[in-house]
């Protein structure tokens, strides 16, 4: 059985691309050498993945920023604001990507969105009535080349006209359906060039067929590929599509003239079904994603071959491929110098990935595949899995009930004796946690963790730094203070480390957006939580001063979120491990004298499933009560705060306010507020401190500006609901800049309370 990898990390296995990047935008490196040491990475890529004997490599996965803009500039989807910059090409690339502020101009970056289900973000193509979609780059034909004079042929990856369309956005009048001419020429203008180059496969990634698909996107996919598919010659073309199965579009999908089909048998639920009830073409390859691309565990051969077994009875030809491409794993475990072997020994990253396709093809050519050798020693390793069990932790998620999901009294009744117990000024003020992570905050913490510095030493550090913190907020005058997570490198790491269940890696990165990367901790066993956490910050922060100072904690959906989740046990009792982990630091919170708790929920959305119809089943009946069980066992008066990154939960609404959280706090400041309007018609109850100002940015907001939001929260919103605050923690702004932006806030707060 052939192998096929649908694409290749790319930043390095060092984040190499990250370092180079950032080196040209600083001026250090020029555009030959930034190019040269893309092409390094490259022949790397397709050398490891030769080596390895993979059958089927791709080409133009390789991106110096992201696939989506590449396709965007590849197909002159280049909006004019860029054009008339008068840019070089690679700084007209990276303008739209990161925005450009200089001598030719001052433009904004076009938006970036997470890829479907992922943590990778992509950058929005924007189309405008005068955009002519037409082929004008040569990007996937010279790496192409460049990969045939490296000695493999590829099969070069595009993404598809149909995702593309779906992803853009569209800045006049025309809508998709005005570009299918053009993009279907472009598209056939692809194919003839790959023709002529010597490409034998061409892949066609349309991860947008695993959505809900309506009746127009189904007619428009169906529309692009009869023509595109029509005048494709004799290159073979596959359509690849991953993150879910294609329920809405498979028999279209079989009856069109692809020469390969690729389905994703990890997340997409119901592919094997489609394949059962309505079979596979005889004249098609089944490109099976059976190496899961996004989670770092090995796999299971056994369940593996029982699943190709099963494909077998259906389709004559398989190619044993990745479930989506390596992009969303690490690189190698042998850069994993700290992981113990027992560890190492469940775990695939990329290169690892790439063994098992070769390991799993060698087992299925074997008769008596049960005996081989790998199949065996791979079988033992699971069932031999030692991975810190705790029987407690097991038992209580068993035995919790209806009841430790519900906090007492109701929402309403809480509210009122809140309000009598703290009386609280209106329009009260409050930040989201965080302040500023400057130089010596993260030196303190190195040192201490290479050990050159003492426990004592570190903790004495963190506490003057709290000192300051409570002092300036003090002064400035706000009304719940915070102690400014100065002990904090990442609000997931941090609770990870303090926890048992977890491990780190030390290299093991994973692209986010452009060239930025995340380190996401590994779930490996039972999570609990054997000592307090957070507790001697927050008291020592709160003996510091009489007024309030609010508990912060990272909530269970957020640490699943952003780790590499087990894949033994479901979500859902990971989820509740780590909700009652985090509710025992909540009650210790509370024992001490802490009255306002904030457990923040800044990745809840990032997990939605992409079908609204398992929006509930495989996701929200289990996260939101994950958040309430959190808090369900505190005082009516203690006060529950959580907060959000973003502003984009309309459509969950009714689902955060079931969340019976207090107060919610939450960016609003650059989504034009529109929010506050769904949650009027929606009489949302629970109190809001949407954003006031946007913390992304350096610039200082002035008291009107910051008063002309209040006041239209105002107009929408009852006084009795409304909090103040910044729309994210402080941690990588400048102490300057935060001070002046929160004396303002505050003053500006004083102004509307006077006009009242
Ligand atoms: N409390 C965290 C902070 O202030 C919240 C971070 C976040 O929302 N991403 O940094
Ligand atoms: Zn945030």
């Amino acid at each position: 059985m052939k192998t096929a990898v649908i694409g290749y990390p790319r930043i390095g296995a060092l984040r190499e691309l990250k370092f180079a990047t950032e080196q040209y935008f600083k001026g250090d490196l020029t555009e030959v050498e930034l190019q040269k040491s893309a092409a390094q990475l490259r022949k790397r890529h397709w050398d490891k993945q030769l080596n390895k004997g993979i059958d089927f490599i791709s080409s133009n996965d390789f991106s110096l920023y992201d696939n989506v803009l590449d396709t965007a500039v590849l197909l002159n989807a280049i909006p004019k604001k860029y054009q008339q910059l008068k840019l070089t090409p690679i700084d007209q690339y990276f303008a739209m990507a990161r925005g450009y502020q200089g001598e030719q101009g001052d433009v904004k970056a076009l938006a970036m969105k997470k890829w479907f289900n992922t943590n990778y973000h992509y950058i929005v193509p924007e189309i405008e009535d005068e955009t002519r979609l037409s082929l004008v780059g040569n990007k996937p034909f010279e790496e192409f080349e460049e990969a045939k004079n490296n000695g493999v042929i590829t099969k070069p990856v595009i993404i598809g006209a149909f995702t593309f369309l779906k992803l853009a956005k569209y800045t006049g009048q025309k809508q998709a359906n005005d570009f299918i001419e053009d993009i279907v020429t472009a598209y056939v203008n692809i194919i003839e060039t790959f023709e002529k180059l010597g490409a034998e496969w061409i892949q066609f990634d349309e991860p947008s067929l695993v959505m809900d698909l309506t009746k127009e996107d189904q007619t428009l996919f169906k529309q692009l590929y009869t023509e595109i598919l029509e005048r494709k010659g004799s290159i073979k073309v596959l359509l690849q599509t991953y993150f879910g199965d294609i329920r809405d579009i498979y028999q279209t999908a079989i009856d069109l003239p692809f020469d390969g089909l690729g389905l994703d048998f990890v997340e997409g639920r119901k592919n094997l079904t489609l394949i059962n009830e309505f079979g596979f073409p005889n004249d098609k390859i089944l490109f099976a994603g059976v190496i899961n691309g996004k989670n770092i565990w090995r796999n299971r051969y056994d369940q593996t071959v029982l699943l190709i077994n099963q494909l077998k009875v259906k389709s004559p030809s398989i190619v044993l491929n990745t479930s989506c491409s390596l992009l969303h794993v690490p690189y190698t475990l042998d850069n994993e110098h700290k992981l113990a072997d027992t560890e190492k020994q469940h775990l695939a990253f990329a290169e690892e990935k790439l063994t098992e396709l070769i390991e799993l093809s060698d087992i299925l050519k074997e008769e008596n595949y049960q005996d081989n050798l790998e199949f065996k020693t791979r079988k033992f390793i699971f069932d031999n899995r030692d991975h810190f069990e705790n029987l407690v932790v097991q038992d209580r998620v068993k035995s919790l009930t209806e009841q430790d999901f519900q906090r007492q009294p109701a929402f309403s009744e809480r509210e009122r004796l809140q309000r009598e117990k703290f009386n609280l000024p209106s329009l009260p003020t409050t930040t989201i946690g965080s302040f500023p992570q400057t130089l010596d905050v993260k030196e303190n913490r190195a040192r201490f963790k290479k050990g050159e510095i003492s426990l004592e030493h570190y903790t004495a550090f963190n506490k003057q730094k709290i000192a300051e913190c409570i002092a300036l907020q003090e002064d400035i005058g706000l009304d719940i203070l915070v102690h400014g997570e100065f002990e904090r490198n990442d609000m997931v790491e941090y609770f990870g480390e303090h926890l048992e269940g977890f491990i780190f890696t030390q290299n093991a990165w994973v692209q986010s957006y452009g060239t930025r990367c995340v380190k996401p901790p590994i779930i490996w066993g039972d999570v609990s939580r054997t000592s307090p956490i957070t507790v001697e910050y927050s008291v020592y922060a709160q003996s510091l001063t009489n007024k309030p100072v609010k508990g912060m904690l990272t909530g269970p959906i957020t640490i699943l979120n952003w780790s590499f989740p087990r894949e033994d046990i479901s979500l859902k009792d990971c989820v509740l491990q780590i909700a009652l982990a985090i509710r025992e630091e909540v009650l210790d919170l509370e024992k001490e004298g802490i009255r306002h708790i904030q457990v923040d929920e800044a990745a809840l959305r990032e997990k939605l499933p992409l079908r609204k119809s398992d929006w509930y089943s495989e996701y929200l009946d289990w996260a939101i009560p994950a958040f309430r069980l959190v808090h369900s066992g505190v005082r009516p008066e203690t006060q529950i705060h959580t907060h959000m990154c973003y502003s984009e939960f309309s459509d969950i609404i009714e689902d955060i306010d079931q969340m019976d959280a207090d107060v919610i706090t939450f960016e609003a400041s650059r989504s034009d507020l529109s929010i506050v309007d769904v949650l009027r018609e929606n009489q949302f109850k629970t109190q809001v401190g949407p954003g006031v100002y946007d913390i992304h940015s350096p610039r200082i907001p002035s008291v009107p500006e910051i008063k002309a939001v209040i006041t239209h929260i105002l107009e929408k919103m009852p006084l009795e609901k409304v909090w103040v605050n910044p729309d994210c923690g402080l941690k990588t702004r400048g102490n300057k800049e935060v001070a002046e932006s929160l004396r303002n806030m505050v003053e500006a707060v004083n102004e509307v309370k006077r006009e009242l």
